[in-house]
C-alpha cells in the first residue's frame, strides 16, 4: 500500500460520502475563493497606498484604498464563518453516514471476522478512523478552496508588479520535491501504525472494563495499567514521528522562501536603488509574496495530513471490503411453516485446525423435544450455531423439514429459533425493552402472559421500578437466573417453532429450575425442541435422548433405552447420582 493509491482513496470517499453534498460544498468552496482572492486585493492596495497616498500625498486616494481594505476585511469575516459552518455540517453528516454504513457491514461479517477482530479495535475503527478522516478532509477542503486561491490570486499580483521577481522568488521549489514524496510515504506508515495502537488500545480498555471483577480479583491492576502505558508510549512515539514528518513540508518550504526574499532583496533592492523600480512596486510585490508564505505552508502540510486520512481510509475501506461468507442465498426458499423436521447429516467443522464435529448425524423429530447431552467440549453448542447460521459447516447438510438452512434467507431463518442459552445476552435498556426487542404492537396481556410464564413476575415486585427497571451493562443488574427467565420471557414472546435451550436452566436453584422447566415443558408443546442439558434431570423427560463424545453422536434413544444399555448416558447418570445432584429417581435433590 503506497501513495499510488491515494487518489483512489480520495475518489471512494468522494463518490460514497461527499459528492451528494456537493450543493453546500460548492457553496463553501465559493465563500473560501472568495476569502482567498481578497488576499490578493489588499496586496494589490499596496501600491496606490505607497505611491499615490505616502509618496504623491492624495487625500482622496487615502478614503478609497481604506474603504477597499475595510470592504475586503467584512468580506472575509462573512464568508470565513459561513465555510465554516458548511464544512462542519457536511463533516458531521459524512461521517455519521460512514458510521453507520460500517455498523450495518460489521453486524453482517461473521464470527471469524469478529474473533479476529476484537471490539475495541473494531470500535475504534468507527469512531477513531472516522473522526480522524472527517477532521482531515475538510481541512483538506478549506486548503484547496482558500489557499490554493490565495496562493494563485497573491502570484497573479507578484507577476503583474515583474514576472522576473517572481521567478527569482520561485528559486528555492525545486529543492522540495524529492524530499516531499519520501516524507509522505513516511507519514502515511507511522500514521498508520499510530492507528493500529490506537485500536489495541481500545481492545485493552474494553477488555479491562468489562473484566473490572477479575481484574480485581486477581489484583492485575499494576499490570493492565503497565501494558495500557506500554501502548500509549508506542503511540507516542508513532505519532511524534508521523508530526515529525508532516511538519517537515513547511520547513522546507520556509527554506525556500528564505531563499526567495534573499534573491528579490539583492535583485528587487538593486532596481530600486537605481531608479528603475517603485517603493509602491516593491511593496506591493513584497506584501503579496509574504502573505503568500502562510497559505502555502498550509497547502505543504496538506499532502501530510492527507497521508494520515489514507491511513484512516484504508482501515475503514478494509472492513467495508470484507465480504461475509455467511450469506443469504441470491433466490431464498421460504421457510417451512409449522414446527420442522431437524436433520443433520454427515457435518464436519473445524475452526482453523481444531475438528469440532467430526460427521455428526442427527434428527430432531418434528413437534417433539430431542436432548443433547455430553461432556463438555463435544460440540454440542456448536449444533445451535449450525442450526442459525452463525458458522456454517465445511461439509454436509442440514435441513428443516428437508429445505437446506442456506436455501433460505437469513432473517426467515433466524425468526424460526427461538434460542435461550447459558450466557442470555441482555442490553443495556429496560427489563421491558430486553423481553419486546424490536417487536412492534405487543399488547399488555400478552406480556403480562409471558411475565407470569417465564416467572419473571416472581422478582418483578421485588425490583424498584418493576418492568422499567433498567438491565444494567450486560445484565449485570440481575442474577443470572433472573438473566435466564428474562431469555426465556424473550422466547416466549416470540413464539418461534423451533427452541433451542442451551443450559437454560443452569443457573437456577433447584427450586426456580423446578418452576422454570414447567416454564420451558409448556412452551415447547407444539414446537421442534433441541435442548442442551448438564444435569441428566431436565432431559430425562425428553423424548429422545442423544449423547455426543468429540463431535459425533455415541449414543441415542429415550431415558431407558439408554439407561438399559449401560454405556455412556448409564455412565453420566451414574456420575450425577453418586456425586448427589441426583436421587434415587434420577431426580434433582433438594439444594444443590
Ligand atoms: P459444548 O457445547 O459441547 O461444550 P462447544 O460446541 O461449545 O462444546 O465447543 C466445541 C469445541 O469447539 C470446543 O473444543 C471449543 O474449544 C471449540 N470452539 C467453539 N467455538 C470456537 C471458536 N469460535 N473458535 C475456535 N474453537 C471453538
Amino acid at each position: 500500500m503506497t501513495q499510488a493509491r491515494a487518489p483512489r482513496l480520495a475518489r471512494w470517499l468522494w463518490r460514497g460520502y461527499l459528492a451528494r453534498h456537493w450543493r453546500p460544498l460548492a457553496l463553501a468552496l465559493l465563500f473560501m475563493a472568495i476569502e482567498g482572492a481578497s488576499l490578493g486585493v489588499f496586496a494589490s492596495m499596496m501600491e496606490p497606498m505607497f505611491d499615490r497616498v505616502f509618496v504623491e500625498g492624495a487625500r482622496d486616494a487615502l478614503w478609497t484604498v481604506g474603504a477597499v481594505v475595510m470592504g475586503v476585511f467584512l468580506l472575509r469575516a462573512v464568508t470565513s464563518m459561513g465555510q465554516r459552518i458548511l464544512l462542519a455540517r457536511v463533516a458531521e453528516v459524512s461521517s455519521a453516514d460512514l458510521r453507520a454504513d460500517m455498523l450495518r457491514h460489521l453486524m453482517r461479517l461473521d464470527g471469524a471476522f469478529h474473533q479476529a477482530n476484537p471490539p475495541g479495535a473494531l470500535i475504534e475503527r468507527v469512531q477513531g478512523d472516522v473522526a480522524a478522516l472527517g477532521k482531515v478532509w475538510s481541512n483538506i477542503l478549506t486548503g484547496l478552496g482558500r489557499d490554493a486561491v490565495s496562493v494563485v490570486a497573491l502570484f497573479t499580483v507578484a507577476l503583474t508588479v515583474d514576472w522576473r521577481w517572481t521567478l527569482v522568488a520561485l528559486i528555492g521549489v525545486p529543492l522540495l520535491i524529492s524530499p516531499a514524496l519520501m516524507v509522505q510515504r513516511f507519514v502515511r506508515a507511522r500514521a498508520r501504525q499510530s492507528r493500529e495502537i490506537a485500536g489495541r488500545m481500545s481492545t485493552r480498555l474494553d477488555e479491562v472494563f468489562h473484566g473490572m471483577a477479575a481484574v480485581k480479583l486477581n489484583r492485575l491492576e499494576r499490570h493492565q495499567a503497565d501494558r495500557f502505558d506500554r501502548l500509549a508510549q508506542d503511540r507516542i512515539a508513532a505519532e511524534t514521528r508521523a508530526a515529525a514528518g508532516q511538519a517537515g513540508i513547511p520547513a522546507l518550504i520556509d527554506v525556500m522562501t528564505g531563499l526567495g526574499f534573499l534573491g528579490v532583496l539583492i535583485y528587487g533592492g538593486t532596481q530600486i536603488i537605481e531608479g528603475e523600480k517603485t517603493l509602491g512596486e516593491f511593496m506591493a510585490f513584497f506584501t503579496a509574496i509574504s502573505l503568500a508564505f502562510e497559505p502555502l505552508r498550509r497547502l505543504g502540510n496538506l499532502t501530510g495530513l492527507w497521508q494520515a486520512a489514507a491511513a484512516s481510509i484504508e482501515r475503514i475501506k478494509a472492513i467495508l471490503d470484507t465480504e461475509p461468507t455467511l450469506k443469504s442465498p441470491a433466490n431464498p426458499v421460504a421457510a417451512p411453516e409449522g414446527a420442522p423436521e431437524i436433520r443433520i447429516e454427515g457435518v464436519h467443522l473445524s475452526y482453523g485446525d481444531t475438528e469440532v464435529l467430526r460427521g455428526l448425524d442427527l434428527v430432531a423429530p418434528a413437534g417433539q423435544t430431542t436432548a443433547i447431552v455430553g461432556p463438555s467440549g463435544a460440540g454440542k453448542s456448536t449444533v445451535f450455531h449450525l442450526l442459525t447460521r452463525l458458522v456454517d459447516p465445511q461439509s454436509g447438510r442440514i435441513t428443516l423439514d428437508g429445505v437446506p438452512v442456506t436455501a433460505m434467507a437469513l432473517d426467515d431463518l433466524r425468526e424460526l429459533f427461538s434460542v435461550v442459552s447459558q450466557d442470555t445476552a441482555l442490553f443495556d435498556e429496560t427489563l421491558r425493552d430486553n423481553i419486546v426487542l424490536n417487536r412492534a404492537g405487543v399488547s399488555q396481556e400478552e406480556l403480562d402472559e409471558v411475565l407470569t410464564g417465564a416467572h419473571v413476575a416472581d422478582f418483578l415486585s421485588a425490583m424498584p421500578q418493576g418492568l422499567d427497571s433498567p438491565a444494567g451493562p450486560r445484565g449485570s443488574a440481575l442474577s443470572g437466573g433472573q438473566r435466564q427467565r428474562i431469555a426465556i420471557a424473550r422466547a416466549l414472546l416470540r413464539n418461534a417453532p423451533v427452541l433451542l435451550l442451551d443450559e437454560a436452566t443452569s443457573a437456577l436453584d433447584s427450586h426456580a429450575e423446578a418452576v422454570v422447566q414447567g416454564a420451558l415443558d409448556r412452551l415447547s408443546r407444539g414446537r421442534t425442541t433441541l435442548v442442551i442439558a448438564h444435569r441428566l434431570s431436565t432431559v430425562r423427560a425428553a423424548d429422545r435422548i442423544v449423547v455426543m463424545e468429540a463431535g459425533r453422536v455415541v449414543e441415542q434413544g429415550t431415558h431407558d433405552d439408554l439407561m438399559a444399555r449401560g454405556g455412556t448416558y448409564a455412565t453420566l447418570h451414574a456420575m450425577q447420582f453418586r456425586d448427589g445432584t441426583l436421587n434415587e429417581e434420577g431426580r434433582p435433590k433438594e439444594g444443590s
